[in-house]
């Protein structure tokens, strides 16, 4: 049985990175894809756990031999997601989370049309600057740019399939994981699983 491949977008600080490691304790077939990244690491990230931290040459390098479903561009570093990590997982029935913004799943939903989208909205303007400073990860200088960028981001969330608001976290969670339990029941998925079934149900007697 092949895995459902997810795409999952919101401007930072929106909450995307707790839903979805929320997400992935409840379920131990579920897996966010880890992408290259060219930035420096932040203080307790992990190399091959939060991203593959690369450099500019070995990142084009793997450009230049078609190694990446996408890539962009984003606050002056280069990020991407490698085809082989992701096919590797599908192929073993599990789902699978992208966590990128709104221009890598405009080149997603062209190379993979199966792709299930998904856009997370802060609930307010303020409670997004109020995330982004509580997270301490960021200078003051950053947080600003990123602010700046929240709005145009934002203003992508129509070109997804479903929409999460995130004001009430375990409400926003529950809705989460209904969508993505709700596709492993799509028929071409219930097939695949239960082949034998439909198989005897439908022979003739
Ligand atoms: P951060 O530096 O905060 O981890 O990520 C900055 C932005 O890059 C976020 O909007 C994140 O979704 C995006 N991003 C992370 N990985 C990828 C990727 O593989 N491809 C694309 N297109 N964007 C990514």
């Amino acid at each position: 049985m092949q895995g459902n491949l997810f795409v999952v977008s919101s401007p930072s600080g929106a909450g995307k990175s707790s839903l979805i490691s929320a997400l992935l304790e409840r379920h131990n077939d579920m897996k966010v894809s880890v992408s290259h990244t060219t930035r420096q690491p932040r203080p307790g990230e992990e190399n091959e756990v939060h991203y593959h931290f690369t450099n500019v040459e070995a990142f084009k390098d793997l450009i230049s031999k078609d190694g990446f479903y996408e890539w962009a561009e984003v606050f002056g570093n280069y990020y991407g997601t490698s085809k082989q990590a992701i096919q590797d997982q599908l192929d073993q029935g599990i789902d699978v989370f992208l966590d990128i913004d709104w221009q890598g799943a405009q080149q997603m939903r062209e190379i993979r049309p199966d792709i299930i989208t998904l856009f997370i909205l802060p609930p307010s303007r303020e409670e997004l600057e109020s995330r982004l400073n509580k997270r301490g990860q960021d200078s003051a200088e950053v947080i600003a740019k990123r602010m700046s960028q929240a709005q145009s981001e934002m203003s992508h969330y129509n070109e997804y399939d479903f929409l999460l608001i995130n004001d009430d976290f375990e409400e926003t969670l529950n809705n989460f994981e209904k969508i993505v339990l709700t596709h492993r029941l799509k028929t071409k998925n219930q097939y695949s699983k239960n082949s034998q079934l439909l198989t005897q149900l439908l022979a003739k007697s």
